[in-house]
């Protein structure tokens, strides 16, 4: 079987990692002009009765798209979002291979469901109202600290967030894409910015993780 990844980068115009796609899509966007392949699997082909194009793996567009991707919400994606890491003690928990023990890991309303009024909540670090559950106020917490939590604010359960929850930006939107693939292609790692490997930065200490008080 003379095929490659079923998984595509994509490369903005200007070489920007943006996001990963299905192969059929990769190839679509190159036959209607609007993508170059850059790194093609090699010696492998996309073979149908008229034609046979070398198999993407890595494409870029040809005109400079301004779109911002987004993920779609979930317990998994806050967990991703999080570099597998409890938002209270740390604790990075492991399966032997070295991948993240998702099981382990449990996604925590940072301000608790129980103190929701209409499924809304008030953020007193940004001042904001949001969902209960939603990006801004759901995080990545070890079962232990979930349960030493229970239905208390980090305030009132003295547990300190390492940081605040957000939106993912950008750059996670591409992390996560990467997470969701597993395996990340050789073909692609020279087009994805330097500590981008998986394992690499689930094991390396989270950027800008630090302690912060919350009022
Ligand atoms: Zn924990």
């Amino acid at each position: 079987m003379n095929s490659g990844s079923p998984y595509v980068l994509q490369l903005n115009a200007d070489y920007t990692p943006m996001k990963v796609l299905r192969w059929e899509r990769a190839v679509e966007l190159v036959l209607a002009e609007k993508a170059v392949t850059v790194q093609p699997f090699p010696q492998r082909f996309v073979r149908s009765s008229r034609l046979a194009v070398p198999w993407p793996a890595v494409i870029a567009l040809r005109r400079y798209a301004r779109t911002r991707g987004r993920v779609r919400f979930s317990s998994r994606s806050v967990i991703a979002r999080d570099h597998y890491t409890c938002q209270y003690c740390g604790v990075r928990p492991r399966l032997g291979d070295g991948h993240p023990d998702r099981d382990q890991l449990t996604t925590d309303h940072v301000v608790p469901r129980a103190q929701a009024r209409d499924g809304v909540v008030y953020l007193p670090w940004s001042k904001q109202w949001v969902n209960v559950t939603s990006w801004e106020n759901c995080c990545a917490a070890c079962r232990a600290c979930n349960n030493r939590k229970a239905d208390r604010t980090p305030l009132q359960a003295n547990m300190p967030l390492r940081q605040y929850p957000r939106v993912p930006t950008q750059a996670d939107v591409l992390r996560l894409a990467l997470a969701r693939v597993g395996v990340v292609p050789d073909e692609w790692r020279m087009y994805l910015p330097e500590g981008w490997d998986l394992f690499a930065d689930c094991a390396s200490d989270a950027p800008g993780a630090r302690l912060l008080s919350v009022s």
